[in-house]
């Protein structure tokens, strides 16, 4: 379930602190430390999978509640309404895709322009 040397396994038992957006029994979003934009967000399963690369059929349901959370934390977070707003929605995997840390998470990226990166 958890990875004891997993730094976002950390954050979702809360032994490193974070600034949190939403929770329920699978689902663990909180603040990047280091965000691009106005709002930049994190969205992890609270089960530890390194990346994209581990997912088989037995996490679409949680892979796909996660899709469908995207929109409304969005919205509540500040990113204004599509079409004129919208968001971006990154998950990098792997070394070649960028990933630095190896638990699974979508960066939810948005709000008014300009941003820092992206
Ligand atoms: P990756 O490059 O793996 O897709 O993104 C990892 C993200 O995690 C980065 O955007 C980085 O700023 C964020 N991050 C790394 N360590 C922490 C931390 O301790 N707390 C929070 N809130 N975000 C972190
Ligand atoms: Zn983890």
């Amino acid at each position: 379930m958890r990875d004891p040397n997993c730094i976002f396994c950390k954050i979702i038992e809360g032994q490193i602190p974070s600034q949190k957006v939403y929770e329920d029994e699978e689902i663990y979003v909180f603040n990047d430390i280091h965000p691009w934009a106005p709002v930049h967000f994190l969205m992890v399963p609270k089960l530890h999978l390194p990346s994209m690369a581990q997912l088989g059929p037995e996490h679409a349901g949680v892979m796909g509640r996660m899709m469908t959370l995207v929109p409304k934390l969005a919205q509540a977070q500040g990113c204004n309404p599509y079409p004129d707003g919208g968001f971006r929605l990154i998950v990098n995997t792997g070394d070649e895709g960028g990933q630095e840390v190896h638990h699974l998470h979508l960066h939810v990226i948005g709000g008014p322009r300009p941003w820092r990166k992206g």
